[in-house]
């Protein structure tokens, strides 16, 4: 393939320490790419994004406050990143052709670019029929996360209780459901109604309750826990981490796979969790985690989630936002309890 091609990129023109980036913040620009093959540097592949993950912790590389032991920020004028599932559409890599998809768990937010392919790029089976958005998805980071915290750190047995956080969202979905696979019995909390409804109906979760409606989160978790909590997959930290701590048994494991109550927050605003002596007296196992350092184990997850899915044991939920020029408000809405699933943009409308 020779030519030129025009590709829209969304950069960061200015951090935003504190609330929802704005369009002062993220900024779209259009930049133009050769596609001649002497273009491409060795071990590389020039690559058109069809769909791109919106995640949160995306909000919490724009802060510009180096935040403790989290991740770097992203650079001023830097492109900012997702995962994506992309076509090669040239190739300087013997092992990647044209007409490859490939699943590209941290690359730029833009139409076309040009990434090293480097062995963290998983190759999509056209053979799959599964559709591509799956790999963003349930066969992707947030069903993996799902997966490493539920069955590598929670440990289920059956009849264990279950708590899941940010239940009705990109990880939350999948955690409760493979809870249930195990036999447990799992509760839910979410920030609507509807998304209540939508939990216990189609994810199978045996309660749910609107944390924004329960005004007590201590009293709400003694009715939906009389016997305590023995797993709580913690999506949001801040004071629901508060009021679980209040509810472990003994033995009891928390993964933390995120906190998005405090991604908005300077880090000296955040809420401290008054607490923690409670995983003292109960001997509770705490263990925050990153899928990035269980891919030894990604394997046996997608082996494992690719069957459930197809037995129609898992169900997946996705909001599709379309265009790249959708990233702001799709990125916004992670925020505002507007969404359900996992929110994922297809590049081209
Ligand atoms: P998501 O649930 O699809 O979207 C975020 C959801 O969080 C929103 O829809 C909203 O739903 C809820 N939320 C927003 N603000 C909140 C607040 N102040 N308090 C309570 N809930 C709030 O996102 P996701 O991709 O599944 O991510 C869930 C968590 O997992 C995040 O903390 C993320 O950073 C983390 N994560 C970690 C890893 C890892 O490797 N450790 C990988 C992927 C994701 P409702 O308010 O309606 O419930």
């Amino acid at each position: 393939m020779a030519g030129v091609v025009e590709s829209r990129e969304w950069h960061l023109a200015a951090y935003a320490p504190e609330g929802v980036p704005t369009s002062d913040h993220l900024k779209l620009r259009t930049v133009t790419l050769s596609l001649d093959a002497d273009s491409i540097p060795d071990h590389h592949l020039i690559v058109q994004n069809i769909f791109i993950s919106v995640d949160p912790y995306q909000r919490t590389l724009m802060s510009g406050l180096e935040d403790g032991l989290y991740f770097p920020q992203t650079k001023l004028n830097e492109v900012v990143r997702a995962s994506t599932i992309a076509r090669v559409i040239g190739s300087k890599d013997s092992s990647y052709r044209e007409g490859d998809i490939i699943l590209n768990p941290f690359g730029p937010i833009a139409e076309y670019c040009v990434i090293p392919s480097a062995l963290h790029l998983r190759k999509v089976d056209p053979a799959s029929e599964l559709p591509l958005q799956e790999y963003l998805s349930s066969l992707g980071l947030p069903g993996f996360a799902a997966w490493v915290g539920i069955e590598v750190l929670g440990d289920p047995k059956p009849g264990s209780n279950v708590f899941v956080s940010a239940a009705a969202g990109g990880v939350g979905m999948f955690a409760g459901q493979l809870a249930k696979l195990k036999g447990c019995r799992v509760i839910g909390s979410t920030g609507s109604d509807e998304k209540v409804k939508l939990i216990k109906e189609e994810f199978g979760y045996d309660d749910a309750f609107n944390y924004k409606t329960e005004t007590d989160l201590d009293a709400a978790l003694s009715k939906y826990f009389p016997n305590g909590i023995d797993i709580y997959f913690d999506n949001v930290g801040g004071e629901m981490l508060e009021a679980v701590l209040n509810h472990v048994n003994t033995h009891a494991r928390i993964p933390v796979c995120g906190m998005i109550s405090q991604y908005k927050k300077i880090w000296t605003e955040r809420q401290g969790v008054r607490n923690l002596l409670n995983m003292v007296g109960k001997e509770v196992r705490m263990e925050g985690f990153l899928v990035g350092s269980h891919l030894n184990r990604f394997g046996d997850f997608a082996k494992e989630m690719e069957s459930y899915i197809k037995e129609g044991k898992i169900s997946s939920k996705l909001k599709i936002y379309h265009g790249i020029e959708s990233y702001l408000e799709s990125l916004g809405s992670l925020f505002t309890s507007s969404n359900f699933g996992k929110v994922i943009i297809e590049v081209k409308k």
